[in-house]
């Protein structure tokens, strides 16, 4: 922090690098500084601006972890902005979000450089705005806008909320100077002294009654409508406690933990995912034109690389040049198509991504080393197969590692990368390029069968099978983790994905698998009968034509009455909060056996893996998280009860290891 004079102007430059987050360091030289311009009577005027890309990015997450805050806390500094006896003026810059917009809010004017992205991200962290970004900002837009932003919850560009009124003037350079300007020619104009903005009757309800049924009634989107409301009612000061007794109580609460945790493990993700070298990848091979060729080839192009995806069956290459296109014309015309491997030959690397089936991958893999150049990394997409196995039959194994893309591939936020035993830390490198070429967050994980993603996954919905074959319903197990936030049940997930891709899997592990080892066949019976789910109209549930809505099905529940049958089973009610339990535990123990293994590096990839890639509820920050934070007697009982229902062959995981 320091101040610079500009003439009759203090401007009080903050500097914290690398993204200027507000710590008590920041907001204690804030308040110095506010302290000794305000004294200062030869200062008609003060500037906030930051010294890097940033005003101020938002608050230091590692502060929010303790039970008080550290002073100097952000309301007394901005009381002390409103109080100094002169205009301060905010300079906005970079990604002014959080505490750094709620900064800009407490001062007289906002001038903001035209590529400055502004929000505020509190409910994304299961939080709500704490230092008047509600109060405040209700004087200068309508509630329902103001909840659409505070919900919203992510940067948006200057522009638009400059039209909504949320800053007094755009420049395109010259930030300093505009700014120094401003605070020369304005007068003080404090928010929280206007009244609050009211908007057209009935809007604002409205507004609250669609993000509630968007993003669920969450305790961040409750307490946002909430502190909005009161703003509307109370006067500014008694509105800005209210808000104020409202983040604390979140922040202390177990959902902004789990968000938090999500924030770190992602940073830990990245750094971990950085190449430590790598070369330029301009043009990708793919080979397998399917859904998921079709998806990564789409991926590509949309993230500026050249493609050639070769497939044998040229109307797969047909459908798969129509999805391209959705990116646009100018992405897709840096699709080629063709029939012949050859097509690959200038490629920088090369995903695999043709069927299921080990003897045909490990071919396409061969033929594709004939064409490419010498050294390139193969990657396959493989949702199962032995990485090794592959590598092995390869004449380069150490070129050889999975690049497992998450459906939708163009749409997902994470991949799983397979090192296999011998891949070259070149070939990793060069599929950690790629991932941050796409924009995704590389989750570097080892080989077993299904690798890390689809092996909790499997734990996780054998779980839900076995708890239907004791009587729960299909709709009861998918409602109960609805409730809990999972972003669609189980069985619905199933009949989306296809009920064939889990039976082959099932199929492969037939021989592996010790005939005393609980197993529901539950699925296996549907697939016995054409039940593939969507596509085939039915599955767990019935589909009608042009409606993807998942119905109850009579048929369902004959299949399931022969299945318990069959097994001796006597049908129980199983309530909401043993179906929760009982899936979350054999979630997380399965993420245990995954790490005692060495198969994930560290708990928070897996809780990254599982929520960015999977649809596992952010709000419980992760299946390790989620047992983490558990009382260890609770979570040991529920082991016990978890290893009761499956009998023989249960292994249970180090708890320890989730956290
Ligand atoms: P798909 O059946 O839709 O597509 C496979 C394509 O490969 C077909 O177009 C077929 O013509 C082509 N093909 C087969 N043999 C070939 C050969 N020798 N040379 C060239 N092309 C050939 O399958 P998909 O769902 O896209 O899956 C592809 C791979 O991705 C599989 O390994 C699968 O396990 C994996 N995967 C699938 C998903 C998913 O959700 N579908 C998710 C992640 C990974």
């Amino acid at each position: 922090m320091r101040v610079e004079r500009d003439g009759d102007v203090a401007v009080v430059v903050l500097d914290n690098p690398p993204v200027n987050a507000s710590t008590a360091a920041v907001r204690a030289g804030l308040l110095d500084a506010l302290r000794a311009t305000a004294a200062d009577e030869t200062v008609t005027g003060v500037v906030l601006i930051g010294a890097g890309k940033h005003l101020m990015s938002g608050s230091d997450l590692r502060e929010f972890s303790v039970d008080e805050l550290p002073e100097p806390q952000l309301p007394e500094v901005l009381a002390a902005i409103e109080a100094h006896p002169r205009p301060v003026v905010a300079a906005l810059s970079g990604a002014t979000l959080g505490g750094g917009l709620e900064l800009a809010l407490a001062c007289d004017r906002r001038v903001a450089l035209a590529d400055c992205r502004v929000g505020l991200p509190e409910v994304g962290l299961g939080m709500i705005p704490g230092a008047g970004g509600i109060v405040r900002g209700l004087r200068l837009l309508e509630p329902d806008r103001l909840l659409d932003l505070v919900v919203a919850a992510e940067p948006i560009p200057v522009g638009v909320v400059g039209e909504l009124g949320l800053v007094d003037e755009v420049v395109t350079d010259r930030l300093r100077d505009a700014a120094v300007a401003a605070a020369r020619s304005t007068a003080k104009r404090v928010l929280s002294t206007l009244p609050p903005r009211t908007g057209k009757p009935g809007l604002f309800e409205e507004t609250a009654r669609r993000l509630i049924s968007r993003h669920g009634a969450t305790p961040g989107v409750l307490a946002a409508a909430g502190a909005v409301l009161a703003a509307t009612a109370l006067p500014a000061t008694a509105a800005l406690r209210h808000e104020r007794a409202e983040f604390t109580r979140l922040r202390r609460g177990p959902e902004a933990a789990a968000r938090r945790h999500l924030f770190f493990a992602r940073t830990a993700v990245a750094r971990a995912g950085r190449p430590k070298a790598g070369r330029p990848i301009r043009t990708v091979g793919v080979v397998g034109a399917g859904t998921m060729g079709a998806g990564i080839a789409r991926a590509f192009v949309s993230a500026g690389a050249d493609v050639a995806l070769v497939d044998r069956d040229p109307a797969a290459l047909e459908r798969a040049a129509d999805q391209v296109a959705r990116a646009g014309r100018d992405a897709a015309a840096r699709l080629r198509t063709g029939t012949a491997l050859d097509l690959l030959s200038d490629a920088d690397l090369v995903v695999e991504a043709v069927v299921e089936d080990h003897g045909v991958k490990a071919a396409v893999l061969g033929e594709v080393a004939g064409v490419v150049r010498p050294g390139l990394p193969l990657a396959t997409n493989t949702s199962y197969l032995d990485i090794d196995a592959l590598a092995a039959t390869a004449a380069d194994p150490e070129r050889v590692l999975g690049m497992h893309f998450l459906a939708p591939a163009h749409r997902t936020g994470v991949l799983e990368v397979v090192r296999g035993r011998a891949t070259s830390q070149d070939a990793l490198d060069h599929v950690l390029s790629a991932a941050r070429l796409l924009g995704k967050l590389p989750v570097i994980v080892g080989v077993c069968d299904g690798f890390v993603g689809n092996r909790i996954f499997s734990a996780y919905r054998h779980q839900c099978e076995l708890l239907v074959e004791e009587g729960a319903t299909p709709r009861q197990v998918d409602e109960a983790l609805l409730d809990v936030g999972v972003a669609m049940g189980p069985f619905a997930v199933a009949d989306m994905s296809g009920l064939d891709v889990a039976w082959h899997a099932r199929r492969r592990r037939d021989a592996a698998r010790d005939p005393r080892e609980r197993y529901s066949d539950l699925a296996d019976r549907l697939v016995e009968k054409g039940r593939l789910g969507q596509k085939t109209g039915a599955g767990w549930y019935r589909y009608v034509t042009g409606d993807r809505t998942p119905y109850d099905d009579p048929a369902t529940e004959v299949l399931i009455a022969e299945a318990r049958a069959a097994q001796g089973i006597t049908p129980r009610e199983i309530g909401t909060v043993e179906i929760v339990e009982r899936v979350l535990t054999a979630t997380a123990n399965e993420a245990a056996l995954v790490l005692a293994e060495g198969i994930a590096t560290r708990p928070g990839d897996i809780d990254v893996l599982m929520t960015r890639g999977y649809g596992f509820p952010e709000r419980l920050g992760g299946p390790c998280h989620w047992a983490a934070t558990r009382p260890p007697a609770e979570y040991a009982a529920a082991l016990q009860r978890l290893g009761a229902a499956l009998g023989w062959g249960f292994r249970p995981g180090d708890p320890d290891l989730l956290s």
